[in-house]
């Protein structure tokens, strides 16, 4: 299968250097090689900006246009609005059943990001579940590789355990996902912030004029402890010099700015005067490139329409195959039939008798799956089955016996699905011998 590129963010305002660095460059490096989507991903943005749904048609825009302009070819990159594949949000609830809550707590970016946004009625559902639809995101598009910035590895992490899961319970359908980090992970803000980010407005934005540039670059956050050009100052860790070491091609120029800096011999105005013209010099052809694409604006929008086509034509052959696998394809024909369907399409269990395993005599028609651990009972015409649910044995299902032993014996109740951790054969012996009785209600 061709090697597949998701990516995407939030249309939240124009892409900025951060956005730059951490993910498009690599898009733009790789679209040559692989087959390439990028999703606007306006629904996800709604889960902090919903009382504002109407800027997002504007900023969709203005996010394409910042492909267009660091050069993102729409011949070969599709563009997808994500609100526009409906697709998405039927896989994200189908995903909502294989994460818990607590994971979902501990997942520490939507932590920080929920300290940074003044949520003043709590927390929305849909922005503390995001990483689920992100995971949908991913997955619809079968992507193996996700080019993002250091802030998103906790949300590929999570992707990759919804699909794994998903795989393990339904068949492998859904491809797990690596993360591609940036040349630089994390670009820090121009107020010295960790990151540099839409939502608190410490950005350089692709398309900032020159004047715009020069005023955020020369009110700069650097290093605090320096008052006159005369103080040795620090480099490390001061934002000014990273933006020169990431977007200075003169490397003399910032070694010998960083000397001067530490010797106290140099000004930090002529240091942010030095990186302004740096990053114009970088910013001027995308800036161009911007402008002739926004001249084109009927142009612009037939490329989103396009591309999201061709995405939406791509999740919905997914979407076809989730559902099969999930059997909720359903064709209602005979029951019998079904029964059969189902059986082909079952991993199967790989059951052993208590008795063969245990040697508790009187067992020997309780068996136990060797993979998932579910427990059956076969007696006077009826299957039951139990799943061990904590310190607790429980009945899952009662039904009679088909006329197909074999049939029956492998499709009870649920499909076989490896658990997430190991089954404690050992528990399970154990709580069989002192509840015998449970599997030996009377029946008629
Ligand atoms: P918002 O504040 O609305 O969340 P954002 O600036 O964080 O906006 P996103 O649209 O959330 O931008 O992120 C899109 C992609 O850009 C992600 O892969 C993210 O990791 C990357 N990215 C964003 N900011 C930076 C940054 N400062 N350094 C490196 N990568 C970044
Ligand atoms: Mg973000």
């Amino acid at each position: 299968m061709a090697r597949r590129i998701l990516t995407g963010d939030r249309p939240t305002g124009p892409l900025h250097l951060g956005h730059y660095v951490g993910s498009l460059q690599n898009r733009v490096k790789l679209q040559n090689e692989y087959e390439t989507y990028v999703l606007i991903a306006d629904v996800q943005a709604l889960t902090d900006n919903f009382e504002h749904p109407e800027k997002l048609e504007a900023n969709i825009f203005e996010v394409a246009l910042d492909y267009l302009a660091v050069g993102l070819d729409p011949a070969k990159v599709r563009i997808v609005v994500q609100s526009m594949v409906p697709e998405l949000a039927e896989l994200t609830i189908y995903f909502m059943n294989l994460v818990t809550v607590a994971t979902l707590e501990r997942n520490p970016t939507v932590k920080e990001e929920i300290k940074q946004r003044n949520f003043t009625k709590g927390v929305p559902v849909g922005f503390w579940s995001y990483p689920i639809s992100q995971a949908a995101d991913i997955a619809i598009f079968k992507a193996d590789l996700v080019p993002v910035g250091e802030d998103q590895l906790p949300m590929i992490e999570q992707a990759r355990e919804i699909v794994r899961r998903f795989n393990r319970l339904y068949g492998k359908v859904l491809i797990e996902p690596r993360a591609m980090l940036g040349a630089m992970a994390r670009l820090p803000g121009t107020d010295g912030g960790a990151k540099m980010s839409k939502s608190i407005g410490n950005c350089i934005y692709l398309g900032d004029p020159p004047d715009v540039v020069r005023k955020r670059v020369m009110t700069m956050y650097t290093d605090p402890k320096r008052i006159h050009p005369t103080d040795p100052g620090t480099v490390e860790g001061n934002p000014v010099f990273t933006y020169h070491d990431v977007f200075n091609p003169d490397k003399a120029e910032v070694d010998e700015l960083k000397a001067r800096y530490r010797a106290g011999t140099v000004s930090d105005t002529e240091v942010k005067a030095r990186l302004y013209r740096a990053l114009n010099a970088f910013l001027e052809p995308i800036r161009a490139k911007r402008e002739a694409y926004a001249n084109r604006p009927d142009q612009v929008r037939q490329i989103i329409l396009d591309g999201t086509r061709k995405g939406r034509e791509l999740a919905q052959e997914t979407i076809a195959q989730v559902r099969n696998a999930m059997s909720i394809n359903y064709s209602f024909t005979h029951s019998r039939d079904r029964t059969m369907d189902r059986a082909r399409n079952a991993l199967s269990h790989v059951w052993k008798t208590v008795h063969e395993i245990m040697t508790v005599p009187s067992t020997g028609n309780i068996a136990i799956c060797w993979f998932c651990g579910a427990i059956r009972s076969l007696r006077n015409g009826k299957v039951r089955e139990f799943t061990v649910d904590g310190r607790n044995i429980r009945e899952v299902t009662t039904r009679p016996i088909f006329v197909d032993d074999e049939t029956s014996a492998n499709i009870i109740g649920f499909d076989c699905a490896v658990p997430d951790s190991n089954i404690d054969l050992d528990y399970i012996e154990s709580t069989i011998r002192g509840i015998p009785e449970a599997f030996y209600p009377s029946v008629d």
